[in-house]
């Protein structure tokens, strides 16, 4: 819950104006080096430990751009992870004192991507979520950041668990067997990271798990529009497309999580 309320500035950062001179006063060298491309690794533990996470982090640009059909800048990521909480909110507070203290960061500044996070409880998975963050952002002027944080809720979970095995899926199929959908119009109207609560995150992780694997319409508008936004050409509303294109929508939406099988 915690996680989910601070997590994952993206949207938010990238209205943010840094104006430190960062890049030259970062540490040339940390204690742990590892390239997973376009990820740069630095690290101050042993990332031995790590293997299956490095191994979803070497798919992950591959896997967030082929399921959005979305080209990378060729820009690298540089994540920096901490063993300490503590040592992570120092060095962030260092060095970005406008951010607000967050489990994990995305923070994009003058064009370069960097993530921060700290061996915390949930370590994996919130490397996962703000790099899909910085993968989405390499690619796309702008992000409406309820499908920001959908699109990394979804690739957060390890890589073998994203279709069937997130959480959020069981409640969402069961849900579903009442008739009920996430308002998709008012998660379009969230404009500010705070105002978005944990149910928030939930209906948009459902809403993009329907666009990637629901009915192929669906996935096409979504990869139609975002197109649109990457060519900066104005995209319209989501909804608006997906319903000018699926008049059916919400129930569409539900025969999607109905019939989604457990395994
Ligand atoms: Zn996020």
């Amino acid at each position: 819950m915690m996680r989910k309320a601070f997590a994952g500035a993206a949207a938010w950062m990238t209205a943010v104006l840094i104006t430190a001179a960062l890049w030259g006063e970062l540490p040339a060298r940390w204690p742990e080096e590892r390239d997973a491309p376009p990820f740069r690794c630095h690290a101050d533990f042993s990332l031995a430990d790590y293997a299956s996470l490095f191994a979803d982090m070497r798919e992950l640009e591959t896997d967030v751009l082929g399921a959005l059909a979305l080209t990378a800048d060729g820009q690298p990521i540089d994540l920096f992870l901490f063993d300490r909480k503590s040592t992570y909110h120092q060095y962030v507070s260092h060095y970005f004192p406008e951010v607000p203290k967050r489990p994990a960061l995305f923070i994009k500044s003058r064009g370069h991507a960097m993530v921060f996070a700290h061996r915390g409880p949930e370590f994996a998975v919130d490397v996962r979520h703000e790099c899909a963050h910085a993968v989405l952002h390499a690619a796309l002027p702008m992000v409406p950041l309820w499908l920001d944080e959908g699109i990394a809720e979804y690739f957060e979970v390890a890589r073998g668990e994203r279709t069937r095995g997130h959480p959020s899926m069981a409640g969402m199929r069961w849900t579903a067997r009442f008739g009920r959908v996430p308002d998709l119009e008012s998660l379009e109207a969230l404009v500010e990271l705070r105002d978005m609560t944990s149910t928030h995150y939930k209906q948009a992780w459902a809403w993009v798990h329907f666009l990637l694997h629901g009915p192929p319409e669906a996935r096409d508008e979504l990869r139609a529009y975002l197109a649109d936004i990457a060519a900066r050409t104005p995209p319209d509303v989501l909804s608006r497309r997906l319903r000018r294109r699926m008049p059916d929508l919400e129930s569409r939406f539900l025969s999607h999580f109905r019939a989604w099988q457990r395994d």
